[in-house]
């Protein structure tokens, strides 16, 4: 490619920030809030309007009986298709419509998509509707240019990201939407910063143990078992011999922030004994021994790892415990799994986006893989692509709290980006 379609390209995308800008606030005040899943139907079918406009082909699909998915709150999917004028590869631009809940400390309206010093300001402004609007518009700059382009480009706007993906990814995966015969390059514009290209994730295990006890009178706690000090047992073995040995195991994974280079488990909640009273009891508790106390373990596991040993330290810990107590049972009840995945740096993806970063920015890309999933585990694991990248404008450390935004200006030089890596991909040299 020349310098002057390079200029060009990137002056296109500058004229569109009035554009960038009044997009990213239009799908920010479509609240899609999730959980329950809401508004996802008026996303997909504003996104339909756009880019069934600049000529794409658009479907809308909705994830029937897929977890959440019911007639109040339907899970509804977007996926738009270009083709080019010739033959060739497809890529594939995949966002997530959903946002988490609000939460307290906004100083700004949370679905006002207010413009400030060059930020816009909202739920899912950086987690990910600046990315998925960037994306648009570095497709829109791309195809006003080069119309003639070979191959094709697809975007999609999915649901559920934010509670695993299975209304939104991974049904149109199962579809094959992301069958390698398709579609032959992802990337997915989650906020990882305009610089940074995200290759993974590591791998996920929750599970719930569960320690038995036997019911009995609080004055004469012998006469049963608590399953509450059965469970004090069990984590304090856990701090004991697992969270040292954790720590012990480093990974060659790039993962960002360096704290999570290591094997990680949060213990993420405890419940023994009664349930908690509603707020409008005034009463007391009554006199019981507990006779289950259940946590929700959130293991982090390692390319290093098989998802086996991480079972099985589990299990390990469990029958340590057991051997040394009298009376103690328990069950182990896995929750959720996802494998750890990576692509690999010379994948063709990951070289068109450095080198697009390189020329736009000046700068040599930073590779990273973040500390916890989001949809690219199901490309992989049921679409089998391993062609697949995050990298979109925005700061992960704003996603998920409060007076979150996204940079106008990020916004621009990563559509820069993205264009280019459209030229470099569906452009024949
Ligand atoms: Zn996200």
């Amino acid at each position: 490619m020349t310098i002057d379609t390079h200029n060009s390209l990137s002056q296109r995308i500058e004229q569109k920030r009035e554009d960038l800008i009044a997009l990213t606030q239009d799908l920010v005040r479509i609240p899609t809030l999730n959980p329950p899943g809401e508004f996802y139907r008026d996303i997909c079918e504003y996104l339909k309007r756009r880019l069934e406009s600049l000529g794409f082909h658009v479907e809308l699909v909705r994830a029937h009986e897929a977890p959440g998915d019911s007639e109040k709150y339907p899970r509804w999917n977007v996926i738009a298709r270009f083709e080019g004028a010739q033959a060739g590869d497809c890529v594939h631009f995949n966002s997530h419509t959903d946002v988490v809940e609000v939460g307290q400390g906004w100083t700004t309206d949370p679905f006002g998509g207010e413009l400030k010093d060059g930020k816009i300001y909202g739920r899912g402004t950086c987690d990910m509707k600046g990315g998925l609007a960037a994306s648009i518009i570095a497709v829109e700059a791309f195809l006003e240019i080069f119309p003639n382009f070979a191959g094709a480009i697809e975007i999609s706007g999915t649901a559920d990201e934010e509670t695993g993906g299975y209304g939104g990814v991974a049904y149109l995966a199962e579809k094959g939407y992301f069958a390698p015969t398709r579609v032959q390059h992802v990337i997915i514009p989650e906020p990882l910063q305009k610089d940074r290209i995200c290759l993974g994730h590591r791998g996920v295990y929750w599970a719930e143990i569960e320690t038995h006890g036997e019911i009995a009178h609080g004055s004469m706690p012998f006469l049963g078992n608590c399953a509450v000090r059965h469970m004090g047992a069990v984590l304090h073995e856990m701090e004991t011999n697992l969270f040292p040995a954790l720590a012990e195991k480093q990974t060659t994974m790039p993962i960002v922030p360096v704290g999570a280079r290591q094997s990680t488990m949060n213990i993420n909640s405890i419940h023994g004994g009664q349930s908690e009273p509603k707020p409008d009891f005034t009463g007391l508790p009554s006199a019981c021994v507990p006779d289950s106390c259940r946590v929700v373990v959130d293991r982090r596991f390692l390319m290093e790892e098989a998802i086996e040993d991480v079972q099985q330290e589990i299990k390990e810990v469990l029958e340590t415990v057991k051997a040394e107590r009298d009376d103690f049972s328990y069950d182990v009840r896995e929750i959720l799994r996802v494998l750890p995945t990576m692509t690999q740096k010379d994948a063709p993806v990951v070289k068109s986006v450095a080198r697009a970063i390189t020329s736009v920015l000046g700068k040599q890309p930073e590779y990273v893989v973040s500390p916890g999933t989001y949809d690219q585990k199901h490309i992989d694991r049921i679409g089998r692509l391993k062609n697949c990248i995050a990298y979109g404008p925005g700061l992960l450390e704003l996603a998920h709290k409060p007076d979150e935004y996204i940079g106008v200006q990020d916004m621009i030089d990563s559509a820069k980006v993205i264009g280019q890596s459209l030229v470099d991909l569906l452009i024949p040299k």
